[in-house]
């Protein structure tokens, strides 16, 4: 990443960098300026002991400053550590701790947010970043004054490839999150990958927009392909909101940018209601990750010109897996067809293997058959910080266990159908929950429909529906029986439809399903 951070500074100088702060204002500078503080930063570490592979948590939002800390923390030789901070203050503490990080560096936007969990966590010095142009609350160090302390007479460390750079902690969907821990070597390879024509294609024309939360590793790839390409680098600070990205798309002529379904969805339904024309830049590339990319969504900003890039991956692939771009064989198909591809998750990116594992063992690649889709790869996580116990996650043969249950069709787009701890397994026949659900949202009548297994005395386990009815719809559990029926073999329609008035989910947005399960266990009991 040193290299990186080097070439940056030689090749890119003048090229920009705009960030939105907190009160909306645009916060503008050129790599020039990014990599001198970066390497300020870096300068700065290391004068207060950070040793190498010391961990330094950031618990900030999009901006030039977590930029800075992207490089500058590994610069220094420390483990760069993003804390999300939509979390619990429990669940934050509890990472922070588990993690050994040694320094913090917050947003002041967030030290309320910091003041909930702070007497719980043992760190050395916690630096505060003056986002909002007011001083640094009493008690903290001054990101800023530490900066400004640097002399510019800065080396790196001795740093190997292996060495770690970065780490971040998984959602926490199914379980504990998990800490996962990235070489320079799989950060490097993983820009470079993002950067490829075939991948997400981010090069020197293109100006990109991460919208994730850069504490997620979903962001990570955008800044780093653009540093390595020097692609101009567009920041939206806080402010997630659909019309406030429209704005920022539209004022600085953003060309790729990449999110979560749910932020998507926000930004098309703005689009449809749009009485004004906007002025996208044509061809923009909007890339989709994290959860399934709905094909009507795809349609959807068709309509307006923007091409949705689907991708799959998790915290443990650093993230990118694989990526629904068109290959040139499909690219020839009808339109319609094609969408049949695009919604997959993709075909694996360049340097990554899939397969998918059942009881037979590996399964053919005919787009039918299920199994645990397991992946190989110089970015696939190797081990996971501080928890032995979970060795089981990686076969004998290298290849990562993923918890998903996908298809691969001849083509090799892969499907993911479930995950393996939410499939349901009835009679000795599996059923996808992911399914059930999609198609229960086509229902004019559903807002939000949540399928889980809950045991059967008979059948092991029987599918449940948990449902969100539209505001003002009325629906009964036999119509959306009914409406199913059309769809699936009758074994996969649920037992029981149970309507509610919100579905639990994560900080991510995702459902949390192992809390439905425990709430119905007894209903087919
Ligand atoms: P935890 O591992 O702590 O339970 P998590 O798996 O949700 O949490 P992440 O690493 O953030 O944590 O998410 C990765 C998971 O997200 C994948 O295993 C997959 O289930 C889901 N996912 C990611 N991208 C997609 C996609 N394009 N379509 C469907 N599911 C996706
Ligand atoms: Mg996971």
């Amino acid at each position: 990443l040193t290299h990186l951070l080097e070439r940056a500074g030689k090749l890119f100088g003048p090229v920009e960098i705009v960030s939105r702060r907190p009160d909306k204002s645009l916060h503008r500078y050129t790599y020039a300026d990014f990599v001198r503080r970066a390497k300020a930063l870096a300068e700065g570490l290391k004068r207060l002991g950070l040793a190498k592979g010391d961990r330094v948590g950031t618990l900030m939002w999009n901006h030039y400053a977590h930029l800075e800390a992207y490089f500058g923390i590994p610069a220094a030789g420390g483990v760069l550590h993003t804390l999300n901070l939509r979390l619990h203050p429990d669940e934050i503490a509890y990472i922070v701790n588990h993690a050994e990080d040694r320094f913090l560096i917050v947003d002041d936007v967030l030290v309320p947010l910091l003041r909930q969990f702070e007497d719980r966590i043992r760190v050395e010095r916690i630096f505060v970043v003056p986002l909002t142009g007011q001083a640094v609350p009493e008690g903290y160090d001054d990101y800023e004054a530490l900066l400004a302390e640097a002399t510019g007479d800065f080396a790196y460390p001795e740093l190997d490839e292996n060495d770690p750079a970065g780490m971040c902690y998984t959602s926490g969907t199914t379980g504990r999150p998990k800490g996962v821990v990235y070489s320079h070597r799989a950060l490097v390879l993983h820009s470079f990958a993002a950067a490829l024509a075939d991948t997400l294609a981010v090069s020197h024309r293109d100006t990109v927009l991460p919208v994730v939360p850069m504490f997620h590793v979903n962001a990570w790839g955008v800044p780093f392909a653009a540093t390595m390409v020097g692609a101009k680098q567009v920041f939206p600070g806080p402010h997630l909101d659909p019309e406030s990205l429209l704005a920022l798309f539209e004022s600085e002529r953003v060309t790729f940018a990449a999110g979560v379904p749910t932020i998507w969805l926000g930004v098309l339904q703005a689009l449809d209601r749009s009485p004004r024309r906007w002025s996208l830049v044509p061809g923009m590339r909007l890339a989709v990750g994290g959860s399934a990319a709905p094909e009507a969504m795809i349609r959807g900003f068709d309509r307006h010109g923007l091409r949705v890039i689907h991708a799959w991956g998790m915290t443990e692939t650093t993230p990118l897996g694989t990526v629904s771009h068109l290959k040139s064989d499909l690219a020839e198909r009808p339109v319609e067809e094609q969408y049949a591809y695009r919604a997959k998750q993709g075909i694996p990116v360049p340097f990554v293997e899939v397969r998918v594992v059942n009881d037979d063992g590996e399964a053919p690649w005919d787009g039918q058959t299920m199994g645990e889709l397991q992946v190989r790869g110089p970015w696939v996580a190797a081990a996971y910080h501080n928890q032995p116990e979970a060795a089981s996650s990686w076969t004998a043969d290298g290849w990562f266990r993923t918890g998903d249950v996908a298809t691969i069709d001849p083509h090799g787009y892969v499907k993911i159908t479930d995950r393996v701890k939410d499939l349901i397994k009835s009679g000795g026949e599996w059923i996808s929950s992911v399914d059930l659900e999609n198609a229960l949202m086509a229902h004019p009548a559903v807002a939000e429909a949540a399928v889980v297994g809950v045991a059967h005395p008979k059948w092991q386990e029987r599918p449940l529906a948990v449902v969100v009815k539209k505001e003002g719809a009325e629906v009964t559990p036999e119509e959306l029986r009914a409406f199913l029926a059309d769809k699936f073999p009758k074994w996969w329609l649920p037992d029981a439809f149970v309507f509610v008035n919100a579905i639990p989910r994560t900080s991510a947005g995702k459902f949390l399903k192992a809390k439905l399960r425990e709430q119905y266990r007894d209903i087919y009991g």
